[in-house]
């Protein structure tokens, strides 16, 4: 072989032995590092300030939560926290954002609501509290288009749709195709939010929308609100194939 060959050949041979290396698991967990099933727990139910104080500075369990972060992804509110400056998870999502998640946290962390409450949380002043908030009535789909727009059916049985209830079932959105359009309907079962407004965020890849919308009281059975984005073939260019929508109750 020439050394010409050797050259070019060598990295090949790398990358091919690193594809089959078993992935390195994290160190061993030390004693103040929280274990798996607790971790699982307190990612679903919350931490304690001993633990988050723990894991912001063990490299072991910021390990441990990167593979968390494959699972799932951060929501919202950890997001919310690491775009804020103050996330005990920083080194964890930083390695999901270069390593594992190329789409969905990227276009989050762009939307213009989740980096309003980033800026909130910085002055302090009660804005975990307005972000437990937010959270508790916030509705999210994730939109994929298999399909180029210009190929999408106008109208019709197969019209593209997603629907999303946020917890508690406070506030649902549907985004759909009508005709060339695309519209966001918002609903809440509760009378007393007539009057209200619900920010609403279209996240794709090099862009974000928003609407706020008003939501109005419908013969006493609930409130509703209606937005169109307006043509989707020209939206979607930009948006790339991969949205979410995003509709959070403004306060
Ligand atoms: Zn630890
Ligand atoms: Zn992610």
């Amino acid at each position: 072989m020439t050394s010409g060959e050797e050259e070019f050949l060598a990295p090949l041979r790398d990358a091919y032995r690193k594809s089959w290396e078993p992935m390195a698991g994290p160190a061993p967990a030390g004693p103040a590092c929280p274990s798996l099933p607790r971790i699982a727990q307190a990612a679903a139910e919350g931490w304690q300030a001993q633990e988050l104080a723990h894991v912001a500075g063990c490299s072991r369990c910021q390990q441990v939560m990167v593979y968390e972060f494959r699972a799932e992804c951060p929501g919202f509110g950890l997001l919310a926290h690491y775009a804020a400056g103050d996330s005990p998870f920083a080194v964890a999502i930083s390695r999901h954002l270069e390593e594992d998640c190329v789409g969905r946290c990227r276009r989050r962390l762009e939307s213009p609501w989740l980096k309003g409450v980033a800026a909130l949380l910085r002055t302090g002043a009660h804005a975990e509290d307005a972000l437990q908030e937010s959270l508790r009535h916030l509705a999210s789909a994730d939109v994929h288009l298999a399909v180029a727009p210009a190929f999408l059916p106008l109208g019709g049985e197969t019209a593209f749709q997603v629907h999303a209830v946020g917890p508690g079932g406070l506030i649902a959105v549907t985004l759909k195709q009508e005709g060339a359009d695309l519209v966001a309907y918002v609903e809440s079962p509760s009378t007393s939010l007539a009057g209200h407004t619900v920010t609403v965020e279209l996240l794709g890849q090099a862009r974000q929308l928003r609407a706020q919308v008003i939501l109005r009281m419908v013969d006493g059975v609930g409130a509703f609100g209606v937005h169109s984005f307006g043509n989707l073939a020209n939206l979607t260019s930009d948006l790339g194939p991969d949205w979410e929508i995003l509709a959070v109750l403004d306060k």
